[in-house]
């Protein structure tokens, strides 16, 4: 067995288990694996060991790689940073996009949608500790982002996406992820279509899975450290 297709069995144990405790199913949390800064050759390993979802951070890397492995049936993923002069690819190309955070990227993703294509699936991203450098909506601006997503033909908003701050106390960990799970329930309630809720990477997987993520997004733990 490949050390990739070992990674990933050991991810989705990870998950599995963590669900287990937290009385969820494990069917319940999409496994995205980040790919960024690896080559497509391991995201082909990844794939013939079961994985369909895959991030990618950085635009012109990861349209060279849906180039590379247009014969395999792969949902693409977009999240990373979007600069609005760089939609049109992540438009034309992706299944989803994570990081959305402000109205005029959406509305421009929107336009370029191809209209032969299923609407782009969308994850608002949140800045939910309040990180003056980061990316993501305030929460107080969320509700009005979300209305406005949510009425633009070409996008579908599935949920929220969050990168907590790094937190070496597991409590404040935990809070950064329950808060994420209250704004998304409050939005679904806005919005019944939601589902998706983003969040929980390679080191804390297990945190957001028992705060009610619905989709991790695992780099390391799968493809190994990036340089
Ligand atoms: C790189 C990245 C990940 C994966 O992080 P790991 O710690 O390697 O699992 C997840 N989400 C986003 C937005 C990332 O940029």
């Amino acid at each position: 067995m490949s050390t990739i297709t070992e990674r990933l069995i050991e991810a989705q144990a990870r998950i599995d288990s963590a669900a287990a405790q937290a009385g969820r199913v494990g069917e319940s949390i999409t496994l995205l694996a980040v790919s960024k800064t690896k080559p497509a050759e391991m995201i082909r390993e990844a794939y013939l060991a079961g994985a369909r979802d895959f991030g990618e951070n950085y635009l012109q890397e990861g349209v060279d790689k849906i180039d590379a492995l247009q014969d395999l049936d792969i949902r693409w993923h977009f999240i990373g940073p979007l600069q609005s002069n760089k939609t049109r690819p992540v438009a034309e190309r992706f299944d989803w996009i994570h990081s959305v955070d402000r109205l005029k990227i959406a509305q421009r993703l929107s336009e370029q949608r191809p209209s032969g294509k299923a609407p782009l699936n969308v994850c608002i991203q949140v800045n939910i500790s309040a990180e003056q450098s980061k990316s993501g909506v305030n929460p107080a601006q969320l509700p009005e982002l979300a209305a406005a997503v949510a009425a633009l033909p070409g996008l579908r908003l599935r949920g929220l996406m969050a990168i907590p701050a790094p937190e070496s106390d597991p409590e404040k960990q935990r809070q950064a992820l329950a808060q994420m799970k209250q704004l998304f329930d409050a939005l679904k309630a806005e919005h019944p279509g939601l589902d998706t809720l983003s969040m929980g990477m390679s080191d804390d997987l297990e945190a957001a899975v028992a705060e009610g993520s619905t989709m991790v997004r695992i780099g390391t733990a799968i493809f190994g450290t990036r340089k």
